[in-house]
């Protein structure tokens, strides 16, 4: 009997006494307690009718029970289908219908409106809250802990898990358990973890980055994590002390540089510093290094394929770039009309390639045919190029490329040159309907704390160094730029705001 992520992942703690979880409230799950309420709602899920392959929604705060629903779906060969907490009902009923969950499970508060949703699809409703209590927990504590692990193949789906929707409606990627494992094998490896590392969590538990790289390198290398319901800075600071290594999207590391008291002293002990899920600006990266003396590790991957590239351990950290293919992981940079390969240093669209790929969108099969090539490529739809030294740069999305009189205008090469006068904290540069052009440039700053900007100086910085075709024909203020919860910059919901900008 077989279950390649299961074996891999929990089988091997069964009746460990070593800590796994350490939670806010100072106690700490052994794996050997976890393993068992993974083998209670393993029998729990087979109870409410969950059979091999059905999918097993999910809309619950972070917690060590939705973790353990996780596994209880990997070791029941059920696939597990986390959703952003942010969701309302109207959104979740997409999710929901769209995949034909068997089982969903929301938070004790929001049962009575989403039980009409379970029900369309056939499905049974059960509750699980932020403090590990609900009608889920209810069926899981009359079960016993024996569960016989469900074999599995290694292209059967462990996951189905939806993209942010950053650039439309969010599509269903199938994750089989090939896919998810030999991402923790290659992750693993590239940035040494042991059982000696104890990981700061406070990443959200339904998106690739805090469940699958984070939570299946720690359960592949057997450390423990440092379970935050969510980033509260106060409590980071607190508990940073007792980690050897974080995981964060860079809104994270920009907040801890805005405390003074994050400093060197309460990082000296720190192993590695790991960014992803949004581009990490080259300024943060600088920063954090002056502050602390420690490198930030970024690395880049999407839904699809969990992660692609990392910079490398040991060698040279390069600020602004994603770094080199993982292990097994092949990328290439093609021609967007043509998909011919293109030469070293020019800017494409980034192909990827390799076991981690997943294996198509969920009931898209038209979208996975466009995407997915047949000899195993995944057009990601990410612009970048690759430089001499074989390091990624990601230059933008596809979808954010501005065609402005038949010229192609990267929004990346602007906004790094606006981010570096001063007082300009950040940007983002989108294109918007333009009469003539076709589209022209939009720059949304945002300043600095405590700096005015004066948009005649930045018009004219902007007039002496950038090429006509490239300039923001208009330039806004804003005090924040719009951000999801994984700290990606909602670019559609400005090219919204903005659309009448030459109308
Ligand atoms: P959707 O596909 O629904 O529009 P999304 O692409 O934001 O949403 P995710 O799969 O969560 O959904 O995000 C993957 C994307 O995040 C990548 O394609 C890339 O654009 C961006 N990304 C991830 N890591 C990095 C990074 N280190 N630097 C720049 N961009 C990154
Ligand atoms: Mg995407």
């Amino acid at each position: 009997m077989s279950n390649p992520l299961y074996d891999a992942l929990f089988a091997p703690h069964e009746d460990k006494s070593t800590p796994f979880l350490h939670l806010a409230d100072g106690s700490t799950i052994t794996h050997g307690a976890f393993l068992n309420e993974v083998g209670q709602t393993a029998n729990a899920l087979r109870a409410l009718g969950v059979k091999p392959g059905d999918r097993v929604a999910v809309h619950v705060a972070k917690s060590p029970q939705a973790l353990a629903l996780y596994a209880a779906c990997v070791k029941s060969g059920a696939v597990f289908l986390p959703l952003n907490t942010a969701y309302t009902p109207r959104e979740l009923e997409y999710f929901v219908g769209d995949s034909g969950a068997a089982l969903f499970v929301c938070d004790p508060s929001e049962a009575d409106d989403l039980q009409a949703i379970a029900g369309e699809t056939g499905g049974v409703l059960k509750t699980l809250g932020g403090d590990g209590k609900g009608s889920l927990t209810d069926v899981v504590a009359t079960q016993p802990i024996d569960f016989e692990t469900c074999e599995r193949g290694a292209d059967d789906l462990a996951a189905l898990l939806y993209t942010s929707g950053t650039t439309g409606r969010s599509k269903g990627a199938m994750l089989t358990h090939k896919n998810l494992l030999s991402n923790a094998e290659a992750l693993v490896e590239t940035w040494r973890f042991t059982s000696d590392d104890v990981l700061l969590h406070a990443l959200p538990i339904f998106h690739s980055h805090g469940l699958f790289v984070a939570t299946n390198i720690m359960l592949l290398a057997g450390g423990s994590m440092i379970f935050l319901p969510k980033f509260d800075a106060e409590i980071v600071l607190d508990r940073l002390p007792d980690a050897t290594t974080m995981m964060g999207v860079p809104t994270f590391y920009t907040r801890l540089l805005d405390d003074p008291r994050f400093t060197k002293d309460l990082v000296g002990h720190m192993r590695l510093f790991i960014s992803g899920s949004a581009p990490l600006l080259a300024e943060t990266h600088k920063q954090f290094e002056e502050r602390t003396g420690h490198k930030i590790l970024e690395r880049y991957g999407m839904t699809e394929t969990s992660m692609s590239t990392s910079n490398p351990y040991d060698g040279e950290r390069r600020a602004g770039t994603v770094g080199l293919p993982l292990p097994g992981v092949e990328a290439k940079i093609c021609d967007a009309e043509t998909c011919d390969e293109i030469p070293t240093g020019e800017i494409g669209v980034l192909w990827v390639r390799g076991p981690h790929v997943f294996k198509g969108y969920w009931q898209m099969p038209e979208k996975t045919r466009e995407e997915l090539m047949e000899d195993g490529w995944f057009i990601t739809g990410d612009l970048a190029l690759i430089d001499e030294r074989g390091y990624i740069h990601i230059v933008g999305r596809g979808k954010d490329l501005i065609i402005s009189g038949g010229y192609n205008i990267y929004p990346k090469e602007i906004e790094l040159f606006l981010d570096a006068i001063p007082g300009v904290k950040e940007s983002a540069v989108i294109g918007a309907p333009h009469p003539d052009f076709g589209e022209s440039v939009v720059a949304v700053l945002v300043p600095e704390t405590d700096a005015s900007l004066d948009t005649s100086e930045i018009e004219a910085l902007v007039r002496r160094d950038l090429a006509g075709f490239k300039r923001p024909r208009r330039i806004e203020i804003v005090d924040a730029l719009p951000r999801n919860t994984m700290g990606k910059v909602q670019k559609n919901q400005l090219r919204e705001t903005f659309a009448d900008s030459f109308q």
